[in-house]
């Protein structure tokens, strides 16, 4: 059968790309790539609009702060469209500032408000002169697979209705150090704080990520 074309949408990504983030999409591309499919990776930055419609997958990573101040004024006017791609399915992987950012809101390092786009109810407030910095391991129970990673955010989320974690912490802090959740889990949306990049050092949830884009893809074209 002759593999499609896949459209990837890098939200942001010459503003949030800390910590070698888009080594997601590398990865993404190679495993693609070995099986004869193709990724075109666009990115959707500030005053560009965003057509939930033409794309595959999207990939938003974390950034500082600063940048994510300059990113919330933007991402107001892209919140029907990003909520529409995701309640019809859409694949999105977040990582930190962009997990952060499908929620209400992030409390930042100063104490300035950064608005979500509250697609998903979490919430994210900010810690008294800590990070949360080091290795960390969680257990996911949907796919019973362990994942390892780095962690490096100010920012501690609560989760809300609807949402699971993307794990159960065993070693680290991840979402808040209080509730042991890891990143989020909600239809076909992937969140968690990891870095490093995530998808490098968790190849099964990698090539879980491509079946899954490539079978909503597969869906679209039938
Ligand atoms: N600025 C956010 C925080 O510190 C996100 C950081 C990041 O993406 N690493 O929580």
């Amino acid at each position: 059968m002759t593999q499609p074309n896949l459209k990837v949408c890098h939200l942001y990504g010459n503003l949030l790309n800390t910590y070698g983030d888009n080594g997601n999409l590398l990865v993404l591309s190679y495993l693609a790539k070995k099986r004869q499919i193709n990724m075109d990776i666009e990115i959707v930055s500030i005053y560009e609009e965003f057509d939930p419609k033409k794309y595959d997958f999207v990939f938003f990573g974390g950034g500082q702060d600063y940048e994510q101040v300059v990113v919330s004024r933007d991402i107001q006017s892209k919140k029907q469209a990003l909520i529409d791609y995701i309640e019809n399915d859409g694949v999105l992987l977040a990582i930190c500032g962009g997990f952060q950012f499908l929620g209400e809101y992030y409390i930042g390092a100063k104490g300035e408000k950064i608005m979500g786009i509250h697609a998903l109810p979490h919430y994210t407030i900010s810690q008294e002169n800590n990070r949360f910095i080091g290795d960390i391991e969680i257990y996911n129970e949907e796919f019973d697979e362990t994942y390892y990673g780095f962690e490096n955010h100010n920012g501690m989320t609560f989760l809300g209705k609807g949402e699971r974690p993307l794990g159960i912490v065993k070693k680290g802090n991840g979402n808040n150090d209080q509730d042991n959740t890891e990143g989020v889990r909600y239809k076909n949306v992937f969140g968690s704080y990891f870095h490093g990049p995530l998808l490098a050092r968790n190849e099964n949830l990698a090539k879980r990520l491509l079946d899954l884009i490539v079978t909503k893809k597969q869906e679209k074209l039938s």
